[in-house]
């Protein structure tokens, strides 16, 4: 296919072309219409697109056409495949952009539904439709050089969020170190090669909003993809001359009388190394240290036994009888991935999961979305907003308990309960004429009451081939040629697969992490980490924490949006800091526990921390949430747009 000229310098506008009608016409043919129907918008300047009486007729998540009619789709392609060739006849020159009432009115359009004003800049922010990276440090650029030499920035963790720290602070000027245990960045993406490792939310939106995001060959990307994409973002923006690789910080301690962190890391031969830091970011993730469950006999098994985020691929997998304990996210994608390879598979699951049903998980994009993306000005940004909207928190209040329903404990609200019956629905249509396999996987807490898994129907039919057994009696002992399961009976394996997930409520653990007056962390933390909007500490000046407490995403987002949310705060936090002749700043104590007041009582109000949800890593031993946000996403957007200086404490 004919590209002509060099990409215009929007990265959303599209790359001008030269494709025949026919090939137009054939691209088209893969498209979403209603993602099209408003790049058309901006292709011709004319609203009409989205006015007329070609409209979708829902959004739902992860489903991309709207429900149209084919009939209303044809007609669509047909005028968009016209209007393109006279785009391109007038060498793809655009009318000015739409203002923002139009923006609006393309946005209802998407969503089939009043679009509230109120959330209309957050998804203009993030469309980025001229290119230009709202979120940019520019007050770098006012700071005296002597006051930015004297703050210089060590960030723990090279993940996704810790490159997007590294960009900030080399907008702003400020030396930095990203400090990474592994080899390369990526983080999660990095570590988790497991055989079936892809992302569950959409790949159009799950990447930084400033990045192009056109070239993505799956919508829910592989590891080798993500991991492909951050080394990519790392040398875009020069990054690896700020990072020490293999380094991993150990502890971090606040001395006051100079106002820094002293920063100790173990260097990659096994040494130590000391970093002097005005400010610490810490982008460490919160599941990224594999827990290991105490099953008495496991070091007595005779062969191979990984975890699933370290798997060990010097271990030939193939034809063997493989032990998989733990099917939460990870073993999830993991057993449908081997199943045809070893002789035969046992999946130990404690809690049976509720699936979301998701028939493009594992499609590639077709030639035709693929050229739209590069080519048709903004439609990859349209595409973005149908995948961020249906995910972006608003039908949040499908997550609250209502304290009057009662049904036995199935769901907690009569949203829940429709919600339960359409996963259920979806389960039956699957396993329905096999009775005992339909009640080891109906789960028996309320739907969304633990992390919801993405599924196109791979999962339970791995679990239907004859190679294949799902196990819900719990582990007695691992012995050294199998699993034991508490009713006696002995599963022989020769490989042992842990998929039992991470220490999610140990926020920064294992590093050991002292502030004012020697203050431990984990001590001042306990079993109930609590930060403010998760990202501050009263008595740890200069730390903030991206993805710290309380802030996973149980009801939609992306972790990406969400870290692009907290580095905004946590740059403005340090702008007004320097910008003001400070040396430290530092969250009130009236602030930090005015917000982790609301923010207990409103998770304790929401399905993560029912009772009913048993063995959910959410939870504390005390069966209380810390890790969750429970606000809609444009909520915490507006949080963070600013680091509001009357909850800080500058010196
Ligand atoms: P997880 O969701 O915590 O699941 C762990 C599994 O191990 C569960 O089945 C759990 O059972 C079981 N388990 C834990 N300890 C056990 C024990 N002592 N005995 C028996 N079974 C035990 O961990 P994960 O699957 O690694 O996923 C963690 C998180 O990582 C996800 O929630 C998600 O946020 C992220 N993730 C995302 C993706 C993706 O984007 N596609 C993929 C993987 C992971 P119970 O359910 O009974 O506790």
């Amino acid at each position: 296919m004919a590209t002509t000229g060099p990409p215009t310098c929007n990265p959303h506008a599209g790359v001008p072309f030269t494709d025949d009608d026919a090939t137009i016409a054939a691209m088209l043919e893969d498209v979403s219409v209603p993602a099209l129907m408003c790049a058309m918008v901006h292709v011709t300047g004319d609203p009409e697109w989205v006015r007329g009486d070609i409209r979708p007729q829902g959004l739902f998540l992860n489903e991309y056409q709207g429900y149209m009619p084919e009939e209303m789709k044809a007609e669509a392609r047909r005028r968009a495949a016209a209007a393109l060739a006279r785009f391109r006849d007038g060498g793809c020159a655009l009318p000015p952009p739409p203002p923002p009432a139009v923006l609006h009115e393309m946005m209802t359009y998407l969503a089939c539904a009043d679009v509230d004003p109120a959330v209309v800049p957050m998804f203009i922010t993030d469309l980025n439709l001229d290119g230009a990276d709202a979120y940019a440090i520019t007050w770098g650029a006012d700071l005296p050089a002597e006051v930015a030499a004297d703050a210089p920035v060590v960030v723990i963790g090279a993940g996704e969020a810790g490159l997007l720290a590294g960009i900030r602070l080399r907008e702003a000027g400020l030396p930095f170190t990203i400090v990474e245990k592994n080899a390369g960045p990526g983080g999660t993406w990095y570590e988790n090669r497991y055989p079936g490792a892809r992302v569950d939310v959409g790949s159009h939106f799950y990447c930084y909003s400033f990045e192009p995001a056109d070239h993505w060959t799956e919508y829910f990307s592989r590891q080798t993809e993500l991991q492909e994409y951050f080394e990519r973002v790392m040398d875009r923006h020069d990054l690896r001359a700020h990072t020490r690789f293999g380094t991993e910080v150990t502890a971090c301690t606040w001395d006051d009388g100079a106002g820094r962190w002293v920063v100790e890391v173990r260097t990659p031969d096994g040494g130590t190394d000391t970093l002097d830091a005005r400010f610490v970011i810490s982008c460490v993730g919160s599941l990224n240290r594999a827990k290991w469950p105490d099953i008495p006999g496991l070091v007595d098994f005779a062969g191979p036994v990984f975890h699933s985020s370290a798997w060990d691929h010097s271990v030939d997998h193939r034809g063997t009888r493989f032990a998989l304990i733990g099917a939460g996210a990870s073993g999830f994608q993991i057993a449908p991935t081997i199943a045809d390879e070893v002789a035969h598979l046992t999946v130990f699951q404690r809690t049976a999961q509720w699936m979301f049903p998701n028939p493009n998980y594992h499609l590639p994009v077709p030639a035709g979305d693929t050229w739209a993306m590069r080519h048709v000005p903004f439609y990859g940004r349209w595409f973005r907003f149908l995948t961020f909207y249906p995910g972006s928190g608003l039908s949040i209040e499908n997550s609250r308990v209502d304290p009057g329903y009662d049904d036995g404990g199935r769901a907690v609200s009569a949203g829940n309960e429709i919600t339960r019956q359409l996963f259920t629905v979806w389960i039956e249509s699957q396993v329905g004429d096999d009775p005992d396999l339909l009640a080891k996987v109906v789960p028996d807490y309320p739907a969304t009451g633990k992390r919801t898994l993405q599924d196109d129907g791979s999962w339970l039919t791995c679990l239907q081939k004859p190679n294949v057994d799902l196990v819900r009696t719990g582990i007695e002992r691992i012995v050294p040629d199998g699993v034991v399961t508490t009713d006696g009976v002995h599963h022989p394996a020769d490989v042992v697969c842990l998929a039992t997930g991470f220490r999610h409520t140990e926020f920064l653990w294992p590093m050991e992490v002292r502030g004012r007056a020697g203050r431990r962390l984990h001590d001042v933390w306990g079993d109930r980490p609590a930060a403010h909007l998760g990202i501050t500490v009263p008595d740890f000046p200069n730390l903030f924490c991206v993805y710290g407490p309380g802030t996973n995403l149980a009801h939609g987002g992306s972790l990406i949006f969400q870290s692009e949310c907290q580095v905004n705060y946590v740059m403005d936090a340090i702008g007004r800091t320097l910008g003001g002749g400070h040396r430290v700043v530092e969250v009130t104590r009236a602030a930090h526990d005015a917000y982790v007041a609301r923010y207990r009582t409103e998770i304790a109000q929401m399905v993560w921390a029912h009772p009913s949800v048993t063995h959910s890593h959410y939870k504390n031993a005390r069966g209380e949430v810390w890790t969750v946000s429970p606000w809609p996403i444009p909520t915490y957007w507006t949080w963070t747009r600013s680091a509001d200086p009357g909850d800080l404490a500058f010196a």
